[in-house]
């Protein structure tokens, strides 16, 4: 496997408050829900044409948590949302290198 690969395929997922992914290179991200709900790249969330946002983030609870997620493929991410939407797919490569998040690093 490319390193690129490797950058962009999860290890494993998990939730408890945050979104996390460890990658398959150990590089470990941390995801605000509220962060990653407003950042939906969707049609509904997003202008398809202009790129522009039309999703307004004063709407979306403060106390947004997705309730499932699911692998497309094996470049994307399907979150469904405490809010009922679940159009949203994130990219694994924008999730690594795009959308926002903190760096966790690991204890050992
Ligand atoms: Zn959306």
């Amino acid at each position: 496997m490319s390193l690129k690969r490797i950058k962009t395929k999860p290890q494993k997922i998990f939730f408890d408050g945050k979104m996390h992914i460890i990658w398959q290179d150990d590089y470990h991200s941390a995801y605000d829900y509220w962060e990653l709900r407003t950042s939906c790249p969707c049609a509904e969330c997003v202008d398809e044409l202009t790129g522009e946002k039309i999703l307004d983030d004063s709407k979306v609870d403060k106390n947004i948590h997705p309730v499932k997620s699911q692998y497309i493929g094996n470049y994307a991410l399907r979150i469904y949302w405490s809010d009922q939407h679940s159009v949203g797919m994130f990219s694994l490569k924008d999730l690594r290198e795009r959308f926002p998040h903190e760096e966790i690093s690991s204890e050992k």
